[in-house]
């Protein structure tokens, strides 16, 4: 049967158009479309030997590797569903994932592996692991991926070029990909063939929105070098960067993890033209202390979501850079990008995240969830469109409070304006109110972003008896420069009504804690007030 738009389909497609072009650049490894499509076949006909159905989850818990994209390709050829499991996640977390998805096969690399072996003899339902890249000899019972497809320098003359035949369409279920866990525990999200695939379009539109606004015509879809930095276990890297990449043709140099220097390296090395994930990564590039010893005159854009970002980082990508900024918002719920714009309309509206793409649609509603709220008045987002998760795993009761007749209530406070851009200004558990005025995050962070001193900050919420809670705030400084938390008070209560003005301030010598997809970790920052009282006592 094999219905398009399925995940085999796509691979075919691609091929078809594009094998001899270079895909994946991996230090001194490079494969083409072609070799990545037979490694991915030849793995799909070994895992249909091991006995992966329709419906099998197969873990993947591993950094960024070339392995990625063909276990991804092969299980979702087989309809199985791809599990990837955060490369940051200790022992325990990943124990989590395997148990929560039911996950039948692990293929993991070396370190997750080692991280794993000790809790595996608790976890029901495993009946193979498969590793990559160890970090030593394998254990009784443990297969090495390279004993199924051998190495990348060998997957062009692999055996197979086609997938076993499956019965599978664009309903069966994809993947489950994990939330980054900010505000609670992370909830595996369950993407469609369509809900994965949707997400393409919409994030090869969001980038190409700029140029279409601006009533240019946009090229047909032209091979990029994309330096992929984030991870490929959460949505961005996984959907949102590396879809519309293969869906024309790109080369993307991948990195094992995040690491600035490596990065500036391999964009002159390999002329990226494309590069971004999260503000956090665009920030560490822009402040390298070296960063004018390397050539990044190739830069034609950087790109982000994920999290608020300074309005400050889009001028100065395109006054250091002559790049064209580009910013998005989307969740795991929504398998990737659903907003976005870049250049001009980035330019001029820089707090903003941008318009839906044309296959979503959005709307504002009231707290309670009754009323759609006028043109400009901010309440919770709610997002609409093909490419919304059909639930997530295992989780009924979030089910039936999250997703309501195709529409997801996203938990984000924004406003839209009157041509549709979308402005994110809290999340509404984050969201702060003091005596019954609200405080939203980003407006008062964005304040403590102008300031030429600051280069990271957060807003949170302190309990406090008779108002509920008060407005503080955690600041880095950029190094070499000062500034004091008085000087910092009145920056902010010159701008912003005395009542969002943070009552204290603690400075840090490091940028604040992100989890590993980039987002600041707000539940921990509180402690850091507590454990300034308790030294202060
Ligand atoms: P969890 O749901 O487990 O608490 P999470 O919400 O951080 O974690 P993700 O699905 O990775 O997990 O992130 C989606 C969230 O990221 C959005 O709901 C929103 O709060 C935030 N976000 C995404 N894009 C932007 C953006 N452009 N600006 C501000 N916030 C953003
Ligand atoms: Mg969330």
């Amino acid at each position: 049967k094999n219905i398009p738009p399925t995940f085999p389909a796509f691979a075919r497609a691609l091929v078809e158009a594009f094998g001899d072009n270079e895909f994946i650049v991996f230090d001194e490894e490079r494969i083409t479309y072609r070799d990545w499509y037979r490694a991915a076949t030849a793995l799909a006909h070994k895992l249909h030997e091991m006995g992966v159905e329709k419906g099998d989850r197969v873990a993947l818990a591993a950094q960024n590797l070339p392995e990625w994209p063909v276990v991804y390709y092969a299980v979702l050829s087989l309809g199985g569903i791809v599990v990837p499991l955060n490369a940051w996640w200790t022992g325990q977390e990943l124990e989590y994932g395997l148990t929560d998805s039911g996950a039948k096969i692990l293929i993991a690399d070396g370190r997750r592996y080692d991280r794993i072996k000790p809790l595996l003899p608790e976890i029901d339902g495993i009946q193979q692991v498969i590793v990559t890249r160890p970090s030593g000899p394998l254990d009784k019972g443990v297969i090495g991926l390279d004993a199924l497809i051998g190495p990348s320098s060998g997957w062009g003359t692999l055996p197979h070029d086609d997938f076993p035949a499956a019965d599978i369409g664009p309903e069966d279920d994809g993947t489950i990909l994990y939330t980054s866990g900010t505000t609670g525990h992370p909830k595996g999200a369950v993407a469609t063939h369509r809900n994965s695939l949707t997400n393409l379009l919409s994030s090869g539109y969001a980038t190409a929105r700029g140029a279409l606004r601006r009533g240019e015509t946009p090229e047909p879809a032209s091979p990029l070098t994309i330096l992929l930095v984030i991870p490929m276990f959460h949505v961005t890297g996984c959907t949102a960067i590396m879809g519309p990449a293969m869906a024309s043709g790109s080369k993307v140099v991948l990195m094992r993890k995040w690491d600035a220097t490596g990065a500036l390296e391999l964009i002159e090395r390999e002329k990226v033209t494309m590069t971004g994930g999260v503000p956090t990564i665009a920030w560490q590039i822009l402040e390298h202390p070296d960063r004018a010893k390397y050539d990044l005159s190739s830069l034609e854009s950087i790109t982000y979501g994920g999290a608020p970002a300074a309005p400050e980082l889009v001028r100065k990508i395109k006054s250091e850079f002559g790049a064209s900024p580009g910013s998005g918002w989307g969740m795991t719920e929504t398998s990737g990008t659903v907003t976005g714009h870049t250049a001009e309309d980035y330019l001029h509206r820089a707090d903003s995240c941008g318009p839906p793409v044309p296959v979503a649609k959005l709307k504002i509603m009231s707290e309670d969830g009754t009323r759609e709220l006028p043109t400009g008045e901010i309440g919770e987002l709610w997002a609409f469109g093909a490419m919304v998760v059909r639930g997530y795993w295992n989780k009924p009761e979030a089910n039936a409070e999250s997703f309501i007749d195709g529409w997801i209530r996203t938990g984000d406070l924004a406003r839209l304006d009157e041509e549709g851009f979308c402005y994110i200004c809290d999340r509404a558990k984050d969201m702060i109110i003091r005596g019954g005025e609200n405080i939203y995050s980003s407006e008062v962070e964005n304040v403590l972003y102008d300031h030429p001193a600051v280069t990271d900050a957060a807003l949170i919420g302190l309990p406090h008896k008779t108002l509920g809670e008060e407005p503080a705030a955690v600041v880095h400084l950029a190094p070499g420069k000062t500034a004091s938390e008085e000087e910092l008070k009145s920056w902010v209560s010159e701008r912003l009504a005395k009542f969002k003005t943070p009552v204290r301030i603690v400075f840090v010598d490091d940028t604040l804690p992100r989890n590993a997809n980039g987002k600041i970790m707000k539940k921990d920052l509180a402690d850091l007030f507590f454990a300034e009282a308790e030294t202060a006592a």
